[in-house]
């Protein structure tokens, strides 16, 4: 009889693309619209980088999301599956990776608001997951639930779930664990999505508050919310399991911060205009995908938070959001070729 056929290796890192419509600035510009996301079997986008065809630019994804996409068919299409890799004990991490104005908090966040308890149509992966996952766990008698919510904004860490902006959270290395720990973060326990939604709306507050108090701050800053799930079962032989899954939805800082000044850029870099953790999140997944024995979680704040959730054992998705607007056609390219190394 063949000899069965050996399985792929399934890839831990799964890449996405979301265009969104052209904003109202865009249409009063008359900025042409240069991106199709219609190509073969909805994992294509082409970019129109000249007057002519043949300068097209085609780049091959996971899933392409057009703006025909709503929330839920995003949600549906990344996130749930996700949430149920966390359910089975996994790392997991969604990115919102895109220039600033092409949808990355509208992805993640989106309205938070609920009526009735009932989430708007336009609430994004957050507050879905939250109420998939407590629907999940009506099964469950004996799990817990906890939440944290972290800004980073120029290398540090600011802890969104507390009122006191000076209250220091600091990474370190847990030597007992081999793992990191964070010190002074808060977690607090959640036993329903409506208290989830609550710690997303104050943190998501406190976030807005700050950065119309400092002007770059919402498109330099990174968002990371954390699920992590306990849940105790019994096997077949009766003995007592605890699965741990962890589940980080990350808002990452506008692209343009490494694009437009240029990776390589020496002067950029000294003036700080480098943003270190997009910029060593990039590496990082590079060196996972080609599978390199040096990953450089160390260099960077980001990248030692979520160190547990990248690598080994994990499941990552990158959403690369994008505008279809000419104006941006520079910006969505390279979004397009960041997303593209990560594959
Ligand atoms: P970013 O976080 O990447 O800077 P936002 O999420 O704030 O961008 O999006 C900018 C604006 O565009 C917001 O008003 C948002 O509601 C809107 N927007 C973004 N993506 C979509 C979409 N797919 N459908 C409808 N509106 C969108
Ligand atoms: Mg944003």
């Amino acid at each position: 009889s063949p000899s069965p056929v050996p399985k792929a290796e399934e890839s831990n890192i799964s890449v996405y693309v979301r265009c969104r419509s052209r904003n109202a600035r865009e249409v009063r510009e008359a900025s042409g619209v240069v991106v199709s996301t219609m190509g073969h079997k909805g994992r294509e986008v082409v970019l129109q980088t000249g007057p002519m065809a043949i300068s097209n630019k085609t780049y091959t994804f996971d899933r392409v999301f057009g703006a025909e996409s709503d929330q839920e068919t995003v949600f549906d299409g990344i996130a749930a599956n996700l949430l149920r890799e966390t359910l089975e004990g996994y790392n997991c991490t969604v990115f919102a990776y895109g220039q600033t104005g092409t949808g990355k908090t509208y992805t993640m966040s989106g309205d938070i608001s609920t009526a009735h308890d009932v989430l708007s149509e336009n609430a994004g992966i957050i507050p879905r997951t939250l109420v998939s996952l407590f629907k999940s766990l009506e099964q469950q008698s004996d799990f817990s639930v906890k939440v944290s919510f972290i800004e980073l904004y120029n290398e540090e860490l600011r802890d969104l779930l507390v009122s006191d902006p000076s209250r220091k959270v600091r990474i370190y290395d847990d030597p007992l664990r081999k793992s990191i720990a964070v010190q002074g973060m808060e977690e607090r326990y959640i036993t329903s999505a409506s208290e989830g939604l609550k710690l997303l709306a104050e943190g998501s507050y406190r976030r807005q508050v700050a950065s119309t108090q400092c002007n770059d701050l919402s498109s330099r800053s990174h968002s990371v919310f954390t699920l992590t799930v306990h849940m105790k079962t019994t096997d077949p032989s009766g003995e007592e399991l605890v699965k741990v899954g962890k589940l980080n939805l990350v808002d990452l800082a506008g692209s343009e911060n490494i694009n437009r000044s240029g990776a390589e850029n020496k002067r950029a870099r000294e003036a700080g205009m480098i943003n270190q953790s997009l910029l060593t999140l990039g590496r990082v997944i590079n060196a996972l995908v080609e599978q390199s024995p040096h990953v450089p979680y160390r260099e960077s704040k980001l990248t030692r938070l979520l160190q547990d959730s990248l690598g080994g054992k994990t499941k990552t998705c990158i959403i690369a959001t994008i505008s279809p607007a000419k104006v941006s056609l520079d910006e969505t390219m390279s979004t397009l070729e960041y997303a593209n190394r990560a594959k």
